[in-house]
């Protein structure tokens, strides 16, 4: 079981979803693993992680079309084992959007109310132009599925989801058949959306840099289980395992020993190279406290690994370019290991980068 205090269960109200240890089984593949966590009323909590880890699975075991093997699934304080996807208060947008192809659009959306009444006493046919307005696809409710863009079809089914105004909005990867461009305006809109709705979000998701854009909580998820709840600056930033550092984003991980340490500063003789010394920054609070001569993990962004800084200097040569537009993405060979930094240099030059102890981040022992 999960402590309350982890699962927000000491606040006033309780959070909207709460996963308390829950775990599903397939023969003998574990899907879900033992996961706990709790998404606040109104927040936007994404799972990301690596195709097969458990994302879908868990998002089905909240909408109720999988029932947990251990473990329990609360919505709005109410155990949720038994109770049919229908009387659970929820809205979901599949991958593939699961559009009637033989309804309109505006029939797509009163779909939505066959199995409730639309809220604030409305009649269906003034919720479904509400939502038509708030997806904006006003005029367009004649139109049949077929006719409409990718966009347009996953705003039809944005809308049927939210017809009957659900306290908690499922999606399963909604955006992933549209082309980039496109999911980066659409996730700007479902943001907007949700705001202004407050609609309790569960996402999911594969690719990390639409999670960080788009959430206000995120987990990352890997074979089943939870490595890392957080802000998605605390997720980048402040990564709790090797996994996290490398599934988000570009990084640097160095391993190495503790040679000395005050309270400010641990120096560390870097692996790979037994005369180099760094200096990182000692956060206040470690979960684990080191010692001297331990052997620790610990990341630095390439954004962070600054050509000429003369902290820390490494010595390396050029080994590849990309450009990105933005900036390019720079590849080099430092003993044997590889490091990503952001420059404009030449392929083959020597080069020495460097960083500012402050931006290092301790992972943890090796
Ligand atoms: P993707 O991003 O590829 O959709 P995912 O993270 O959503 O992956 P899940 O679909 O939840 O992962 O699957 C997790 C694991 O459970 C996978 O190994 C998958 O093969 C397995 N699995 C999921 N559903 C079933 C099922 N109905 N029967 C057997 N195994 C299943």
């Amino acid at each position: 079981m999960a402590d309350s205090e982890q699962l927000g269960r000491t606040e006033d109200h309780p959070p909207t979803i709460v996963l308390d240890d829950v775990s599903r089984e397939y023969g003998t593949t574990k899907a879900v693993d033992g996961v706990s966590f709790a998404v606040r009323d109104g927040d936007f909590f994404t799972l990301v992680g690596p195709s097969g880890c458990g994302k879908t699975t868990t998002l089905r075991l909240v909408g109720g079309f999988e029932q947990p093997t251990a473990g329990t699934v609360e919505l709005a304080g109410q155990e949720m084992s038994g109770v049919p996807p229908e009387d659970r208060d929820t809205g979901i947008v599949f991958q593939s959007y699961a559009l009637f192809p033989h309804m309109t659009v505006r029939e797509n959306i009163a779909y939505g109310l066959n199995f409730t009444d639309p809220p604030d006493g409305q009649t269906k046919a003034e919720r479904v132009e509400e939502l038509l307005s708030l997806v904006d696809l006003d005029g367009m409710g004649e139109r049949d599925p077929d006719n409409l863009s990718g966009g347009q079809q996953q705003r039809v089914a944005l809308a049927r989801a939210l017809a009957p105004g659900p306290s908690v909005l499922l999606l399963d990867e909604p955006m992933s058949a549209l082309d980039a461009e496109l999911r980066e305006r659409l996730r700007v809109e479902l943001k907007d959306i949700q705001q202004t709705l407050g609609v309790t979000t569960l996402y999911v998701t594969h690719d990390q840099e639409e999670a960080l854009a788009i959430s206000d909580r995120v987990a990352v998820m890997r074979d089943g289980g939870i490595e890392q709840i957080g802000t998605p600056r605390e997720i980048y930033h402040q990564p709790a395992t090797r996994f996290v550092a490398e599934f988000i984003g570009d990084n640097n991980i160095f391993t190495g020993e503790i040679a000395a340490m005050n309270s400010e500063t641990l120096s560390v003789r870097l692996a790979g190279d037994a005369a180099t010394v760094v200096d990182i920054g000692r956060p206040a609070q470690l979960s684990t406290e080191l010692q001297t001569g331990e052997e620790m993990l610990f990341c630095v962004r390439p954004e962070s690994l600054v050509v000429g800084h003369e902290k820390n200097a490494l010595n390396a040569s050029v080994e590849s370019t990309e450009f990105l537009g933005e900036t390019t993405r720079v590849q080099l060979d430092w003993n044997g290991k590889t490091l990503l930094v952001h420059g404009d240099e030449t392929v083959g030059e020597r080069t020495s980068v460097g960083f500012d102890p402050k931006n290092a981040h301790i992972i943890g022992r090796l």
